[in-house]
């Protein structure tokens, strides 16, 4: 009896049943294996021992500005995270480094305001966080180790049919990238020029300056001339130079795409 092609076959009905799921901006048809509320209340959990082990900063000024330009951003993907309880939170960290994860859950560590001062550029770096979180590239990346895995092993299979699915909140902040406690999230280039796609156009919906997200990323470039010990933010991150081209053939769309935002708010502009 050959173990190994008896399992193939439950995988792949899995694949087919687990499906697909679009990305939204970039219509991407990606594949998912988890189960969204597993990961959601997983994350939340996460989130909240966050909050326990590093200090929020107190610093009023910098906590109103996250949660201006939270608000803002959080209204342009409403549709695109309905389920989201929305939390904002600035830690008291000296990386330049900031996160998002689904559910909802923003932080955003006290360094990165040394590049990110204004609403415009703080929303660049919030906005490609949340679009890592509505394309579900977690899930993705999850997803594709679980099925990589799962071939190559037939215990697992059981657990997969069973809907358990091996999700389990060390596996999930591996892929998150916190297992080294402050670290950026480690996706693939690919997937950081689709956060970097997806939340211009996010920060251009909400009407802030799209130019913005230039400006960051070349304040990420010198900050990691200047600094011998490269910012957790940067090691996981494809080179700036190529993202920052990307956003540039992007941004004539951007700016259509915030004018049309402008367009649809005045009705309900009220001050
Ligand atoms: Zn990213």
């Amino acid at each position: 009896m050959n173990l190994h092609s008896r399992a193939v076959l439950p995988v792949l009905a899995v694949l087919l049943f687990a499906g697909c799921y679009q990305v939204p901006v970039t219509g991407r048809r990606a594949m998912n294996l988890v189960d969204d509320k597993e990961v959601t209340k997983m994350s939340i959990a996460m989130f909240d021992d966050m909050k326990k082990r590093y200090r929020p900063a107190r610093d009023p000024a910098r906590n109103e500005q996250l949660q201006r330009v939270g608000e803002r951003i959080s209204k342009v993907v409403f549709w695109d995270m309905p389920d989201a309880d929305w939390e904002f939170v600035v830690f008291d960290q000296p990386q330049i480094n900031a996160f998002a994860m689904a559910g909802g859950k923003v932080g955003v560590f006290t360094g990165l305001f040394k590049i990110a001062k204004t609403d415009d550029e703080l929303a660049s770096v919030i906005a490609h966080e949340i679009a890592h979180v509505t394309a579900k590239h977690v899930h993705e990346k999850f997803s594709r180790e679980l099925a990589v895995d799962t071939v190559g092993t037939v215990g697992t299979i059981g657990g997969l049919a069973g809907g358990a699915s091996g999700l389990t909140v060390s596996a999930l902040s591996q892929v998150y990238g916190l297992t080294t406690g402050i670290s950026g999230f480690a996706f693939d280039r690919a997937k950081e020029k689709e956060a970097d796609y997806i939340g211009l156009m996010y920060m251009a919906r909400a009407g802030y300056d799209p130019q913005a997200a230039v400006r960051v990323l070349e304040a990420l470039e010198a900050a990691s001339a200047n600094d011998p010990v490269q910012p957790a933010f940067l090691s996981t991150h494809p080179t700036h130079p190529e993202r920052i081209i990307q956003l540039m053939d992007a941004m004539p769309k951007a700016l259509s795409e915030r004018e049309k935002g402008a367009a649809n708010a005045q009705p309900i502009l009220i001050r």
